[in-house]
């Protein structure tokens, strides 16, 4: 494995499928291993600690940069998503990625495209139940781009748990020969997980933000205690919606492996999972249990 560089000189950025591969069967032919790291860009510290976690276990590291058009509905911040190439490409510098997959969508979509993964399972509820194009369109990608590059190692965030786990569901029930890793959430100090989304909170909403962690864990606290689940979980709302919140589409608690609801603790490991509304920004958030 390498050691951790830190450069301020951008890596390079290939766009197509055809130049990503060459560039990786250079790697291969040099006895390398290579890990993945899919994002929409925007780059922040979450994603530098995928990279980071990449390098522990591999020799190369791609990042790709890649707002992906089929998991946004009509109605959400496709059009808005934060577009930064140049910015991000130094940010990953910085940690050492020794490559940046940025395609054009016509170059993951080319004409006549028919083609989608439908994941179930952990794909279903939670998420789904509010953004039920959202899963199928990450499974699509995701699986496109491990099969572009066919990394060893692929990176992804337990901040957004449940993709986590759908993704893992894919890769395995297509058996696509790539490992993937999740890593934990990075937090601004006061609690926050770090989201590109969190740019399009007003200085207000900002403030109201690290709620979402705060009712997490004072859930998680009392669950431990031995407090019934719903009543818990409806005061963690109520809170949240006190702190400001004008809709809190979920706060569930759930098997950690499976996603099943659960009306009583369990000895197995268990996940709090959130998603709620701050004026036009829905944050999502979990914590271990
Ligand atoms: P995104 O660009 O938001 O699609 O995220 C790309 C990857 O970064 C996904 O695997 C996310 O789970 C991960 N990620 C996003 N935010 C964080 C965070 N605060 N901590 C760790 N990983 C994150």
């Amino acid at each position: 494995m390498r050691a951790l560089i830190s450069s301020t000189e951008a890596p390079a950025i290939t766009r197509t499928v055809a130049e990503l591969r060459q560039i990786v069967r250079g790697w291969r032919q040099a006895g390398q291993t290579i890990a993945m790291v899919p994002t929409m860009g925007a780059v922040h510290e979450g994603h530098l600690s995928l990279v980071r976690e990449g390098f522990k276990r591999a020799d190369r590291v791609v990042a790709t940069i890649f707002v992906n058009p089929t998991q946004f509905a009509p109605n959400e911040d496709l059009a808005n998503y934060p577009r930064r190439e140049q910015q991000d490409a130094t940010l990953f510098g910085s940690a050492g990625t020794d490559l940046i997959f940025a395609p054009a969508p016509q170059e993951v979509y080319p004409p006549g495209f028919a083609t989608r993964i439908e994941p179930q399972g952990p794909a279903l509820g939670l998420e789904a139940d509010f953004r039920p194009h959202f899963f199928g369109g990450v499974a699509t990608v995701v699986a496109k781009l491990l099969l572009s590059c066919l990394p060893d190692y692929a990176m992804f965030g337990e901040k957004d748990y449940q993709q986590l786990l759908v993704v893992r569901r894919v890769v395995a029930d297509l058996t696509i020969p790539t490992e993937i890793v999740g890593a934990p959430t990075i937090r601004e100090p006061d609690g926050l997980a770090l989201s590109s989304r969190n740019a399009y909170l007003s200085p207000q909403e900002r403030a109201a933000a690290p709620a979402v962690y705060a009712v997490l864990n004072e859930a998680a606290r009392r669950i431990r205690a031995g407090h019934p689940i719903q009543a818990t979980l409806d005061d963690g709302a109520r809170d949240l919606t006190k702190a400001g919140f004008r809709e809190i589409d979920y706060l569930a608690l759930r098997d950690a492996a499976t996603l099943s609801p659960l009306e009583q603790q369990i000895q197995a490991p268990m996940r709090l999972l959130v998603a709620a509304w701050l004026g036009k920004t829905r944050l999502i958030d979990n914590i271990p249990l």
